[in-house]
């Protein structure tokens, strides 16, 4: 992810024991590889890419699930069927990754950061109406952890001032909001499945698109901008080149290690938030006294358990504690740079820079904790044990 610290510094200390994050095996991944392999198609769009487009359709209510090599390029989709470019200006948090930005941005459209809210670290709907201008066409709202944005906010403004949402729901999948999947509730959603989400294939994505009239131009431009896909249906007796595309869909050797994962959705979020469960039990006292600050998931959202982040009250506190986990061989780490403070985001924006008080506050002090379904509850208890250790030696101090 943008933004980890260098890994020679980690070669200083004692090795990694418990890393942040491990890839973890379903169970039936290399079953269906050798499934894919003996049918004899690895090329995409065989058994295993439908079986998981018509799982993830079940899931979002979607009109069309789409695999694609990654959630990257199922965004750089959606800005190609927005038509999203020169003298177009998009709203999204700067609290995200680079990929909810740099999918429109290679299309020519101008990014318009907006501040988080205080509590999820998601885009504030509140501060969305002061950024709409008369070249704003779209809003791309990013689910932070796998929490819901305020949708229903969001889907008004964008209604009554006539934009597209674009749900970055990378690290979404199986959230919901109000009782609907995240991913479902923008015209368009993305999701990724690259390792370090919870359901993995390496590297993969897909777009959901949930208005029917976007479908037929995505299967064109998911497959090189042709007409492939009615020619595999029998709708068209030879296929040509239609329109603008590019390489967007992935072998059938990722949709087969994916399905596995997929057909485990239920317990591995079980799973995870199991191990959410035990921190957050385990960590209350601090919160408490203040110590630090707790995820915070509205009674709305209904989480997958993406991630396991605590806010501390400063950015030395973080880095402090950062470091002292760090020495007794478990990694934690910060998030995002804000994209507005990046090199690429100021050339972007120009001269006046985005205000973000609540991004530039909070992005300094958040740290993500060890978190996979793996994670043993001896471990768990050792990265818990290490933290109420630091804070009982910094009360000491200050005492
Ligand atoms: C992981 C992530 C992406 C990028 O996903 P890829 O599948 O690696 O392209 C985009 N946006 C957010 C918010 C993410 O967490």
């Amino acid at each position: 992810m943008n933004g980890q610290p260098p890994s020679d510094e980690a070669a200083m200390e004692e090795a990694i024991r418990i890393p942040l994050n491990k890839p973890y095996i379903a169970g039936n991944e290399l079953d269906y590889i050798r499934e894919a392999v003996d049918r004899g198609q690895l090329a995409g769009d065989g058994h295993f890419t439908r079986r998981c487009q018509e799982l993830l359709e079940a899931q979002t209510g979607a009109a069309r699930v789409l695999l694609t090599p990654s959630c990257t390029a199922a965004l750089e989709m959606a800005a190609m069927l927005l038509e999203l470019g020169p003298g177009d200006e998009v709203i999204l948090p700067s609290y995200t990754f680079v990929s909810t930005a740099s999918a429109f941005v290679r299309e020519g459209a101008k990014p318009v950061f907006v501040d988080v809210r205080e509590d999820t670290l998601n885009l504030d709907e509140q501060a969305i109406e002061a950024a709409i201008t008369p070249q704003t066409r779209a809003i791309f709202p990013v689910h932070y952890a796998g929490v819901a944005c305020e949708m229903g906010a969001i889907a008004e403004i964008a209604d009554a001032n006539d934009l597209a949402v674009v749900e970055d729901a990378a690290q979404a999948v199986g959230s919901r909001y109000r009782g609907k999947a995240l991913g479902s509730l923008g015209q368009l959603g993305a999701f990724s499945f690259h390792e370090t989400k919870n359901f993995i294939c390496g590297e993969g994505g897909a777009l959901v698109i949930n208005e029917a009239e976007f479908v037929e131009r995505a299967e064109i431009l998911r497959d090189k901008g042709t007409d492939r896909q009615r020619f595999f249906r029998g709708e068209t007796d030879k296929y040509t080149w239609q329109d603008v595309g590019s390489s967007y869909v992935p072998s059938e050797l990722c949709a087969a290690f994916l399905y596995a994962q997929l057909e485990q959705i239920d317990r591995i979020v079980a799973r995870r938030c199991e191990i959410a469960n035990t921190y957050t039990d385990a960590l209350r006292d601090l919160a408490e006294q203040e110590r630090l600050r707790l995820p915070i998931v509205p009674d709305h959202c209904e989480t997958n358990a993406h991630i396991y982040s605590i806010l501390l009250p400063s950015s030395e506190t973080r880095d402090a504690l950062m470091s002292h986990l760090r020495e007794h061989g478990i990694l934690a780490v910060f998030h995002y740079v804000p994209l507005h403070t990046s090199p690429m985001g100021k050339r972007l924006v120009g001269g006046t820079p985005a205000q973000l008080p609540v991004t530039e506050a909070l992005a300094g002090r958040v740290l993500r904790l060890p978190f996979f379904p793996q994670l043993t509850a001896e471990e768990q208890r050792e990265v818990i044990g290490r933290i109420h250790d630091f804070f009982a030696k910094e009360g000491s101090r200050a005492r």
